[in-house]
C-alpha cells in the first residue's frame, strides 16, 4: 500500500488520541491519612501515585513512591506524621482533562518530569479527579496505534 497515503493516516490517528480512551482508574487518599497507611494503600492498590483529597474530594496533592520512601529514611514517626506534610501540593499540581489529546498530556509528563497527571474536572469549588494518566497509559496508546497501522 501506499507509504503516504497510511503516513497520513498515522499522524491523524495520533492527533485524536484522546486522554479519556486510555486513562486509569484514580486512586486518592485523604489528606489526614498517615504516611504508613498511604504506603500500605499505594501496595494494596498497585499504583505509583497516589492523588490527595480534602474532605469535599476535591485535589489537594499528590504522593509518589519516592515522596514516601524520602519520608521513610528518616527518622520521623511514619504512623503520626499527616500525608499533606510531605505531598506536592497545590497550586503545584500539573493535571489534564479527559479531553486533552494525549500528546498534549504526554507532553506535560514530559515537561514536568512526572510518573503520572491527575484527570480534572474543573468546578468553582475546585478540582474534581476523575482519572489517572501515567506513562503506562501513553506507552499503550503507542502500541494501539501501532495495532490500528499494522505496523
Ligand atoms: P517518583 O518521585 O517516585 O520518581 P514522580 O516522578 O511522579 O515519581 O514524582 C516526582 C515528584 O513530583 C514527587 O515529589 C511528586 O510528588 C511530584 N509529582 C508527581 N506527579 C505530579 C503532578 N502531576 N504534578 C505535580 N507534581 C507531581
Amino acid at each position: 500500500y501506499s507509504g503516504k497515503k497510511s503516513m497520513t493516516s498515522l499522524t491523524e490517528s495520533m492527533l485524536n488520541l484522546k486522554v479519556k480512551d486510555f486513562q486509569s482508574l484514580p486512586v486518592v487518599v485523604s489528606e489526614n491519612m498517615t504516611v504508613y497507611d498511604a504506603i500500605v494503600h499505594m501496595f494494596l492498590e498497585d499504583v505509583g501515585t497516589l492523588f490527595v483529597v480534602d474532605d469535599n474530594s476535591f485535589l489537594q496533592g499528590v504522593l509518589s513512591r519516592k515522596d514516601l520512601l524520602r519520608t521513610s529514611i528518616g527518622t520521623q514517626a511514619l504512623t503520626t506524621i499527616p500525608v499533606h506534610i510531605i505531598m506536592t501540593r497545590m497550586p503545584n499540581i500539573v493535571y489534564c482533562h479527559k479531553t486533552d489529546s494525549l500528546i498534549m498530556a504526554a507532553k506535560k509528563l514530559i515537561d514536568r518530569q512526572v510518573d503520572s497527571l491527575p484527570v480534572v474536572n474543573e468546578t468553582e469549588k475546585g478540582l474534581e479527579i476523575i482519572g489517572r494518566l501515567t506513562k503506562t497509559n501513553i506507552t499503550k496508546a503507542f502500541i494501539s496505534l501501532a495495532e490500528t497501522h499494522d505496523l
